[in-house]
């Protein structure tokens, strides 16, 4: 076993974490503030390599591993989960999935927007009655000519409201349930398609965009068709598989950046005399915060190792993501409240930080159902 960083691991890492000091912890708090997506810093991202990281250089990506690819979402979450949820939504629930499961054509077309950040992406599965439970979602394909015609309606969409190309999940045989899902390519100005921001403010991740979208008629061809008509539950999943390990990757980041200000602040911060770090009580709380931050690391570095090496790393994904996750809630959580009255502001940044780690918990699969993903894993199918 070698724990170390590969030279070219650690140079991801530094150039990553540069970039994002440089061009994103800037406008953090602003863009949180202002509760705004600003799409002029998308090809910025594209330049160094955050949108096709783990892609294949001949479809425009970097080629880099996929402990590079985690290394570099860790650093984006350290610094702004509404970016980093921007990379794992056009990488790779869109990027990944198109090079795994599109034909040629459909991944020459659309990679090379995609990772140099020309086009923006969005992944469209959830509807206001089919989150968790993906297969009985109710938007449908109905055959028209050679193509069919989407409606339905998807909801919390990231991206939604400016994406130039959206991954859509619809039924094509209702009857035959989730073996009559597809997924298909629909443009961001199709006609038939209103996009709409969601109602009220989000919890988290107000620098992103989330946007309902609602289908009607909208017409695609053949040439849409994504994986094969009646294969969409498996796109749907391949997708969510890549975007599970960038999840637990920017709770990790949420982790180090929740303990580095925890650090910094009680070091400095002096009560009854002494620097509050001095205090064991508040010594519990960081040490938890680090073995936590440790173990998650490593959790998520494995199953990114695991992805490397053309193994099945699909219980390790939902371990690493369900247990990343709580432990970004737990430091910034704790980070609050070690910051005192302080903490409770926008003025220092650990407050965003639980408010985007809540969103975490959530989307690509929630805490109770990554957990349900690893005890049917464990339990195997009956035997009869
Ligand atoms: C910030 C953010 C960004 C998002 N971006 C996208 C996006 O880009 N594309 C997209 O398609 N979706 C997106 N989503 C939606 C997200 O994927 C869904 O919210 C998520 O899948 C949960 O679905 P739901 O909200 O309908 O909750 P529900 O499925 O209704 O779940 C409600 C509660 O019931 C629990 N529950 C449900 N079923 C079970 C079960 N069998 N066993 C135990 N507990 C269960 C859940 O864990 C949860 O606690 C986003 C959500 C957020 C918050």
């Amino acid at each position: 076993m070698d724990f170390g960083l590969s030279e070219q691991d650690a140079a991801v890492q530094a150039a990553v974490r540069a970039f994002a000091a440089e061009h994103l912890a800037p406008a953090a708090r602003r863009a949180d503030e202002e509760g705004a997506f600003d799409g002029t810093r998308v090809p910025l991202l594209g330049e160094a390599g955050l949108l096709g990281g783990p892609i294949d250089p001949a479809h425009g990506g970097r080629g880099w591993t996929h402990v590079q690819w985690a290394l570099a979402l860790m650093e984006l979450g350290a610094v702004d989960s509404s970016w980093r949820g921007f990379a794992t939504v056009q990488t790779c629930l869109c990027g990944m999935l198109i090079e795994r499961f599109g034909t040629d054509a459909q991944r020459s077309a659309l990679l090379p927007g995609l990772t140099s950040g020309r086009a923006i992406f969005a992944y469209a599965l959830t509807e206001p009655e089919a989150g968790t439970d993906v297969a009985s979602l109710r938007t449908t394909a109905t055959a028209d000519g050679d193509g069919w015609q989407l409606h339905g309606t998807k909801h919390w969409i990231t991206n939604g409201g400016v994406a130039d190309h959206i991954v859509v999940f619809a039924n094509a045989d209702p009857d035959a349930g989730k073996n009559g899902m597809a997924c298909f390519l629909v443009a961001g100005d199709a006609a038939g398609l209103k996009r709409e921001p969601m109602e009220g403010q989000e919890l988290g991740h107000r620098a992103s965009d989330h946007a309902t979208l609602k289908f009607d008629g909208v017409r695609v061809g053949p040439d849409d068709v994504v994986g094969g008509v009646g294969g969409g539950f498996d796109v749907a999943m391949g997708g969510l598989g890549e975007g599970r390990l960038g999840v637990a990757a920017g709770a990790v980041g949420i982790q180090q950046a929740a303990l580095d200000a925890c650090l910094d602040w009680t070091r400095t911060r002096r009560q009854f005399g002494r620097r509050i770090g001095d205090f064991q009580l508040v010594q519990s709380d960081l040490a938890e915060m680090h073995a936590a931050l440790e173990s998650t690391r490593l959790l998520t570095l494995k199953a990114a190792w695991q992805r490397d090496h053309g193994e099945d790393n699909h219980r390790a994904v939902s371990v690493a993501k369900w247990a990343a996750c709580e432990a970004a809630v737990m430091a910034a959580d704790k980070a609050v409240l070690l910051h005192g009255a302080r903490g409770y502001t926008s003025a220092y940044p650990v407050e965003r930080l639980l408010r985007d780690a809540k969103g975490l918990q959530i989307y690509e699969g929630t805490a109770h159902i990554q957990r349900i993903i690893i005890a049917r894993d464990l339990l195997g199918k009956e035997s009869r």
